[in-house]
């Protein structure tokens, strides 16, 4: 995984990158973390302006939705990115979003590489494999705030809804992502009926949004630490624009 990741031991060479780096190793060990190696940017982070607070990461992320649904968009120096993240990465955001095409995060957010980490799977629902790779950026990257994303007309969600309405059963592993949807959706139901798919997909942005702090220890203690927000939104295709949902997990 840290080889994909690009991950090295920390060159600690300041006290206050000894304290950060022994911070990080002290909650990787707590949590039995310690077979994976520590952030690679203990001595200087590839982007020293994605070390934020988790409010202030928010703000980032909220401003670069502004300036991408306005179509005016920052430049990206990919080349200097390419150099100072060749050896680490320090994301500023984990966003666990929807695999559809149409929403993408580093557009949405007007961000570039090494801005973002981001786990996706159809209905951007946090599975095993997707509260693995949120624990990472949060034990070992160190990021300050955790993104619930989800998108109006989900395919995935649609596929949960005509399965509890009408008991539809999809092949493959296709029904897996309606089951694990489909308590969204029974509870969009007894709420707005009439429009249940707009109604399911709020509450399962809602839904995972609370459950990433009960289903993680380590997710919930960074929380609890204050080191991490975690947060809901709704992206709309037809502006770009995201809906926040700002009232985070406790
Ligand atoms: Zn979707």
């Amino acid at each position: 995984m840290c080889d994909a990741m690009s991950c090295q031991q920390p060159k600690v060479t300041s006290r206050r990158d000894f304290l950060r780096a022994t911070t990080a190793l002290s909650l990787m060990t707590t949590a039995g973390l310690s077979g994976l190696s520590p952030v690679a940017w203990a001595a200087s982070p590839p982007k020293p302006d994605n070390v934020l607070t988790p409010d202030a990461a928010i703000q980032r992320l909220m401003e670069g939705n502004q300036r991408y649904a306005s179509g005016v968009r920052l430049r990206h120096n990919f080349t200097h990115d390419r150099a100072a993240l060749a050896g680490g990465q320090n994301p500023y955001a984990a966003i666990l979003g929807c695999a559809d095409s149409r929403v993408a995060p580093e557009y949405t957010f007007d961000a570039g590489r090494g801005d973002l980490f981001i786990a996706r799977v159809a209905g951007n629902f946090a599975n095993d494999d997707m509260l693995g790779s949120l624990e990472y950026a949060v034990a070992v990257l160190n990021v300050p705030v955790i993104l619930v994303l989800g998108h109006d007309r989900c395919g995935a969600v649609d596929a949960a809804v005509k399965a509890v309405t009408q008991g539809t059963h999809f092949p493959g592993h296709i029904q897996s992502l309606a089951n694990a949807i489909a308590p969204a959706v029974k509870q969009a139901q007894s709420q707005h009926p009439t429009q249940l798919l707009d109604a399911a997909i709020t509450q399962n942005v809602q839904d995972n949004v609370a459950s990433l702090s009960t289903q993680s220890a380590i997710i919930r203690q960074a929380q609890q630490a204050g080191k991490l927000k975690i947060i809901g939104g709704v992206y709309r295709l037809d502006t770009g624009k995201v809906d926040f949902q700002l009232k985070t997990a406790s």
